[in-house]
């Protein structure tokens, strides 16, 4: 084992008397014994008083000593005749020199002086005995040393683990721990994690010793350089040499930071001053640790692909803001939604996409007004929040779409260019909620895309459309909230064969309501728009479905007797939703009703936006016998060509031209045409919004096949016109013989 003697501790030295006495023993003659380290620094002695020549002696035959290792010491004759035996211990390798042993005898009157191999035989075992000792101790002090040091690794690892004081998710917390612990275990003058992508400084000095502001600035490049081609980490003890620092007074080691993918995106840099201790192979390692560790943080906190902070990480961000008691009196926050991204990458493909976000988040993070927090908090979705008033929020966000409006992507010859559409709101700095700010932010950020993207818009409680849209986040909470107390409830409206001679049997179409809080009823046209936007189409159509076939399963028998058929609304996202067809089929045939007494209604742009699939699911309903409607027909501005493919037995003219159709020559010519091409198809027509007896007349005459409307029959619950349906449809016959008389069958 090496043992330089520096690292030789005090205790190595203690009360070496015992050896002192035995080499008396040996030697009658010697006057003092003293030991000296292998830096000739007197470590023990039996003597009080030591001269300074002996010292002097020492230093020189410390020098002859490393010369050579075989040889054992050397005699030396001080003023006054007096002889001095300098004996030197090395290692058990027999080539370090641990010590000298100085014996100074009395003076020789009689000039008889033994010489030093005499003497060195003499007292060699004393002499081998203290080697052995003082190896012995050595080690034991480098054991302790080292576990100690090995002591204070674990605690600054375990100090960095332990995520005390730290809330969840707080990561710029758990990094400032992770400084505070080097900086104060391995006593550095500083310690900074950079991360330049994720626009990331953090740094720590101890609180007495301030290092030199500039040492970052002035190592941080070159640092950063070398941590692109190096993964190991890198001590540079001997800075002042290296000139690509400018000969700073400071010990460096630093050790990159790399992302999950191991690519390098910053380091961890430590600073010793020049008089302090050498970085060592074991703070190497232990830093390396540190920073696998200040990357897994960094790597949760920042979305990989814009290097910008996540949603959890800007929520805590943004709590600091607000909790902090100085800085600006209001925050805003902004929600940037990109436009269409959709299409970039339908077109362009996925990484064009990704690379049109990239030059987004770059765009912005370089745009940041100071002390602002900007975030990816999904796909397309940006956040900020920033220190300041709603207008220059506004501001900033409107020039933000006039620079995104510059950036393209391109793709051989083709173009796509970005546009953002970002709401604006305001965050009250006391007591103000992040979730229910961005709501409100997200809420002027769909009316921006509703006023025609690539605009910002701010929420303003006076605005009513972007009331609306904040509204029905509210809405789709107690719709969610009704669904799952089952405070829905189905109405039906009577949809009457307006020319008896055809024989068409009566429908019913089934009508959705909602029964709020207080108990009123609410109507779709309140609370689909919301159910819309937040996805919760397809589980109101399930709900539907199985309501309306559990309360029409025990009156199956006579609803088969009466030919009645019961139409039930459904959604364009249940289209999109895989396993609704299979469903659907299995539960009509599980419910035993006949078929046929069964209709779907979608609406015309419904099918057309996802035509495939809706075509499909007809095709099946169609197949078991069911009717097919095509809803609010002559609203989806598309060509009836369409139409040929389509298995619908049934067209619902929508009730926008039915209410016109005595005051406009367009809708009623509409409405015929629709009429007879329906007929020429073999599908029947339905006229919506027959309000009035002389509309009904109207569009009999012009060869529509039923009415529905308030002057035919207002909704009422399904529940209700069960009970009365034989009573009800024996009214029906009664319009065979006056079709156009007055509307007899009124369900109220
Ligand atoms: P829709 O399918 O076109 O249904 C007809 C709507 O017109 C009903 O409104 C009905 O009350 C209303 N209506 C009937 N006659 C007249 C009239 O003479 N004048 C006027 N102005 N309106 C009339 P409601 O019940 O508010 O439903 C609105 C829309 O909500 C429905 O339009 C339908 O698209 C949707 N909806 C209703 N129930 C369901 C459902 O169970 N599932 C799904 N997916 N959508 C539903
Ligand atoms: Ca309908
Ligand atoms: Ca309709």
């Amino acid at each position: 084992m090496p043992m330089p003697a520096e690292n030789m501790r005090s205790s190595q030295w203690n009360s070496l008397e015992p050896y002192a006495q035995l080499v008396r023993s040996l030697m009658p003659r010697a006057a003092s014994v003293a030991v000296f380290d292998a830096n000739a620094k007197l470590r023990w002695s039996n003597d009080s008083a030591t001269w300074p020549e002996l010292v002097t002696a020492v230093e020189r035959s410390a020098q002859d000593a490393t010369g050579d290792s075989a040889n054992p010491g050397q005699l030396r004759v001080l003023e006054g005749d007096v002889p001095l035996y300098l004996c030197w211990l090395r290692d058990d390798d027999a080539r370090e020199l641990i010590a000298v042993v100085a014996i100074q005898c009395r003076a020789n009157s009689d000039s008889d002086q033994r010489s030093f191999s005499f003497v060195h035989a003499l007292i060699r075992p004393a002499l081998e005995c203290l080697r052995r000792e003082l190896v012995s101790r050595h080690s034991i002090d480098f054991l302790s040393e080292n576990l100690s040091a090995r002591d204070r690794d674990l605690e600054l690892v375990l100090a960095v683990s332990s995520r005390d004081g730290v809330r969840p998710g707080d990561d710029a917390s758990a990094l400032r721990v992770i400084l505070e612990n080097t900086v104060a275990h391995l006593g550095c003058a500083l310690a900074a994690l950079l991360v330049p992508e994720k626009s990331l400084v953090l740094f720590r000095m101890p609180d007495d010793k301030p290092a030199d502001g500039r040492l970052l600035a002035q190592t941080h490049r070159h640092l950063l350089s070398l941590a692109q081609v190096r993964r190991d980490p890198l001590i540079m003890n001997r800075l002042a040499q290296n000139s690509a620092f400018g000969a700073l007074p400071y010990k460096i080691l630093s050790c990159s930071l790399r992302s999950a993918a191991a690519r390098p995106i910053g380091i961890f840099a430590l600073f010793r001053h020049e008089s302090a201790a050498d970085f060592t192979d074991r703070d190497a390692r232990l830093v390396d640790v540190l920073s696998r560790k200040a990357s897994m943080i960094i790597e949760a906190s920042y979305d990989s692909m814009t290097g910008l902070l996540n949603r959890q990480a800007f929520e805590q961000r943004v709590g600091d803001l607000l909790a902090r008691k100085e800085g600006a009196k209001s925050l805003a926050v902004l929600y940037v939604d990109v436009d269409q991204l959709h299409l970039v990458n339908e077109n362009f493909g996925m990484h064009v996409g990704d690379l049109m976000l990239s030059m987004l988040a770059d765009m912005m993070r370089r745009r940041l007004p100071p002390g602002a927090v900007l975030s990816r908090i999904s796909g397309d979705r940006f956040a900020v929040a920033m220190p300041g008033s709603l207008e220059a929020a506004l501001e900033l966000a409107t020039s933000w779409c006039e620079v995104a409006a510059q950036l393209a992507a391109v793709q051989g010859d083709e173009r796509s260019r970005a546009s953002l559409s970002i709401g604006v709101a305001e965050l009250a700095r006391d007591g103000g909620e992040l979730t229910h700010a961005l709501a409100a932010a997200e809420t002027a950020c769909k009316a921006a895309k509703d006023r025609g993207r690539n605009r910002a818009e701010a929420y303003l409680a006076a605005d009513e459309s972007v009331v609306r849209r904040f509204t029905d986040i509210t809405i789709a909470a107690s719709l969610r909230a009704a669904v799952a107390d089952d405070r829905l409830r189905l109405d039906a409206q009577f949809i009457l064969p307006l020319d008896a001679a055809h024989g068409h049997p009566p429908h019913f179409e089934l009508l959705l309501r909602m029964i709020d809080d207080d108990g009123n009823t609410v109507g779709p046209d309140r609370f689909l728009s919301a159910a819309n936007r937040y996805q919760l189409m397809p589980t109101i159509d399930r709900w539907v479905i199985d309501h309306a076939l559990a309360q029409l399963q025990p009156h199956a028998g006579m609803i088969a007797t009466s030919r009645a058929v019961f139409a039930i609304n459904f959604s364009g996202q249940s289209l999109n939703d895989a396993e609704f067809a299979d469903e659907l089929i299995a539960r009509i045939e599980a419910s035993g009703l006949p078929p046929q007494s069964l209709c779907f209604e979608l609406t015309e742009s419904a099918t057309i936006a996802n035509l495939a699939r809706a075509e499909v699911l007809m095709r099946r309903l169609r197949k078991l016998g069911c009717g097919v409607a095509l809803d609010d027909f002559g609203t989806g501005l598309s060509s009836l060509a369409y139409l040929r493919q389509l298995p619908v037995s049934m067209l619902k003219i929508d009730g926008s031209f039915v209410r016109d159709i005595l005051r406009d020559a367009r809708s009623e010519s509409l409405v015929q045409a629709v009429a007879q091409l329906a007929r020429s198809m073999q599908m029947v027509t339905v006229a919506e919004y027959v309000e009035t007896d002389p509309i009904r007349e109207r569009i009999a005459a012009l060869g529509v096949d039923y009415g529905q409307g308030f002057s035919i029959g207002r909704p009422v619950p399904l529940a209700e016109v069960l009970a009365n349906l034989p009573a009800a449809l024996d009214r029906v016959p009664r319009l065979t013989h006056e079709p156009a008389g007055d509307p007899a069958v009124s369900l109220h």
